[in-house]
């Protein structure tokens, strides 16, 4: 399978020399298990140790090469530092000691001994001096030193020397690999070959050299981007002979559906509809993206669809990522399709013993034609009589490796992927190339505007003030609680707080509900909301995706400024679903860094879902919606979106071009895209290469 050549790169890290189990750990949290990460891993900064002046020339403040005679050792006691005097013909230079081993102090600089320093410059009391120098060498070892030294990101537990260290020799690793570009693109390009590039990209002589633009680095995210056009280019030509059944109801269900509807479809909506409806009647399989933004009505084209299937005698689901947003389609789609006649069924982990028993024979009877569950559980075996349509909603925790995984199960079951965040047309490319796209521009008349505002933290008194009036005038609000890191629990230590301090005031009108609550009782918070007396609800954000309260007007979020912009949107879009005027507060610490203000005042200033993914791309590359592996997202590790646009539209073209001259990859080229497949792990599209 994956070509010899490559084993090297992927083999772990610890097999590195110097990098242990423990090293092991941090590297793996830094770049990633394998050896190849490392590659990845390209610098962020460069130091300069050109610069050699006598020690009266040394500058403070920079960083200096300096060739000096140990003079004498001034061992330290207490808190005083040890200090070795060191000099040239111009004066003394010290170099301090914190917590120094005076026996291996002794070994480095022998007195007498002439001495290459290297280190950042310091004047004190009168002195020149470097406290503990990068580099201390004698004349014979100076080839050690680098002129210029590339910076790395580091993590806890590793000093740069140690990534350097690990990075070389994840490079001593490498060697040639067969030229997988067009040698005339590459020639106009002015690019060096794979392994050229790759040397040159960890060995920058200058800030130029760390640009995205610099050729090096060019070439690298152009390979990147080749990898990912390649393999998505291949699974959507495997879509495309994947047979599918042709699928088109009569009609009955959606038309009673359709009039017991409060509102009419938009033209987005009808749009839409024709294009999966044509999807469904085609013999292929359909694999269909469906875009809006929050609140564009998404859910309401799902189950059209779905009743579409459900007409023809099949089952469908519908796949959601949170119990929450189960529980809500749930409830909306059994108010409109049971009516109808349509048995609809719900699949969770919160189901237990017999009813879940239960609910799986439904399954496999065909007694249950519209199944709504997580997407856990669509990954283990379930089995259905007859499934011919499955609707995947909120898609950013499903990738194309879990779609291929979908469509090899079933039979000719039709996908369609329903995304609630707008996605830049050139993530679209990188994430959904190999889905057929439909867009529901169109908000369904009569939306208001949510009037947006920013407020520092420090005037917290006065939007609780607010929240006590809003409240008095019988209005719902949401309550998000500042998302601190990662760690679950800090979040909710936080939620907890303010719960407390709003419950003090507000009594039991305010909830509480986050993620590591127990299914029921967060189903019985948000159902309190929804319609009960629960009017102020504190929350992580759990109710982040797709959860529909159409009375709440006020949404407040603490900390806006450690959201991204995507999230910020899906936030707000929370409120101003009903008629009422809504409005959304963003409270922030200050001081706000520049991008946390930009971000801000996008957000402030647009509600136009599309315009806020592409400024999202350009200030961070896109980096929060394609977010890491686990996601499903396909990590961009050297190509960065907002840098190399220009480049990934090329890649495209190219892809399509050579699959078209070579749908085997078997000419000389093809055969080097087949590494390059394996180089960047898109393991899973080389198996859709077209057998000979
Ligand atoms: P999304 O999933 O795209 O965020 P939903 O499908 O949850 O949006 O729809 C949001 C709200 O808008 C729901 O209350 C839904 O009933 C309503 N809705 C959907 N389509 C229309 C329409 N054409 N006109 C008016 N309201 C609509
Ligand atoms: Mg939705």
């Amino acid at each position: 399978m994956r070509p010899e050549v490559l084993f090297p790169l992927y083999a772990p890290v610890i097999t590195l020399p110097g990098v242990g189990p423990r090293l092991g750990k941090h590297f793996e949290r830094l770049a990633g298990p394998f050896v190849v990460d490392l590659l990845w891993h390209l610098p962020t900064g460069i130091i300069d140790r050109r610069l050699s002046p006598k020690v009266r020339e040394a500058c403070a403040g920079t960083i200096a090469t300096l060739t000096v005679q140990v003079d004498g050792h001034l061992p330290g006691h207490g808190k005083r530092p040890y200090r070795v005097r060191c000099r040239d013909d111009t004066g003394f230079l010290h170099l301090i000691f914190f917590h120094a081993k005076a026996d291996y102090l002794a070994r480095q600089l022998p007195l007498g001994a002439t001495r290459i320093v290297s280190g950042r410059v310091e004047h004190f009391n009168n002195e020149i001096q470097i406290t503990h120098p990068d580099y201390i060498l004698s004349p014979e070892e100076v080839s050690q030193l680098k002129p210029i030294e590339p910076v790395y990101k580091l993590t806890a537990g590793l000093t740069l020397r140690m990534v350097q260290k690990a990075v070389t020799a994840a490079l001593g690793r490498t060697g040639d690999l067969p030229e997988w570009l067009d040698p005339e693109f590459r020639r106009r390009r002015g690019w060096s070959d794979w392994h050229a590039a790759l040397l040159q990209a960890h060995a920058p002589d200058n800030e130029d050299a760390l640009d995205p633009s610099s050729p090096a680095r060019q070439r690298l995210a152009y390979d990147e981007l080749l990898a990912n056009q390649t393999a998505i280019a291949l699974v959507r030509a495997n879509n495309r002979r994947l047979s599918g059944r042709r699928i088109a109801g009569d009609g009955r269900l959606r038309r009673s559906t359709l009039e017991a509807l409060p509102f009419r479809l938009t033209g987005s909506q009808l749009q839409a509809l024709a294009e999966i409806d044509a999807d469904m009647a085609a013999p292929a399989r359909m694999m269909r993206l469906l875009q809006g933004d929050v609140g564009s009505g998404k859910t309401v084209v799902a189950l059209l669809a779905m009743l579409n299937a459900v007409e023809c005698g099949g089952q469908a689901v519908l796949m959601a990522p949170t119990e929450i947003l189960c529980r809500q389609h749930l409830a909306t789609i059994e108010a409109l399709a049971v009516p109808s006649g349509v048995a609809v069924s719900i699949l969770t982990g919160r189901e237990k013993g017999r009813t879940r028993q239960d609910n799986l024979d439904r399954l496999a009877s065909g007694a249950a034609q519209l199944v709504i569950g997580t997407h856990a559980l669509f990954q283990r075996d379930i089995v259905f009589h007859d499934l011919v349509l499955a609707v995947i909603d909120e898609q950013h925790r499903f990738g194309v490796e879990q779609r291929m995984a979908l469509s090899a199960k079933g039979a000719a079951v039709d996908i369609l992927v329903m995304t609630a965040t707008p996605i830049p047309r050139t993530l679209l490319l990188t994430a959904y190339g190999d889905l057929d796209a439909s867009l529901l521009r169109e908000k369904p008349a009569g939306r208001r505007s949510i009037a947006t505002r920013t407020i520092p933290l420090s005037r917290l008194d006065e939007v609780v003030a607010a929240a006590e009036r809003a409240l008095a005038r019988g209005m719902k609000i949401y309550w998000i609680c500042p998302l601190v890191d990662e760690s679950e629990l800090v979040d909710l230590a936080d939620a907890k707080a303010r719960y407390a301090q709003l419950s003090a005031l507000f009594g039991s009108r305010v909830g509480l509900v986050h993620g590591r609550m127990k299914g029921p009782e967060k189903d019985r918070v948000m159902a309190a909301f929804t319609e009960g007396d629960v009017d102020l609800l504190v929350a992580t954000t759990v109710v982040e995706v797709g959860v529909d309260v159409g009375k709440a007007t006020i949404m407040v979020i603490e900390h806006a400024e450690r959201f991204g912009l995507a999230q910020l949107h899906q936030l707000r879009g929370r409120v101003g679903r009903g008629d009422t005027a809504s409005s959304c507060l963003l409270l922030y610490a200050t001081p706000l860094a520049e991008t946390a203000k930009a971000r801000l005042s996008i957000i402030r200033e647009s509600d136009d879902g599309f315009r806020i993914a592409e400024e999202d791309l350009r200030l961070r590359g896109g980096g929060e919606l394609l977010g890491t592996r686990q996601s499903g997202m396909p990590e961009l590790r050297l190509a960065d979106l907002a840098w190399h646009q220009d480049l990934l539209a090329i890649a495209q073209d190219d892809a399509r071009l050579i699959l078209n001259r070579d749908p085997e990859l078997k000419s000389g080229r093809g055969k080097a895209l087949r590494t390059l497949l394996y180089l960047f792990q898109r393991d899973a599209a080389v198996r859709f290469v077209r057998a000979g």
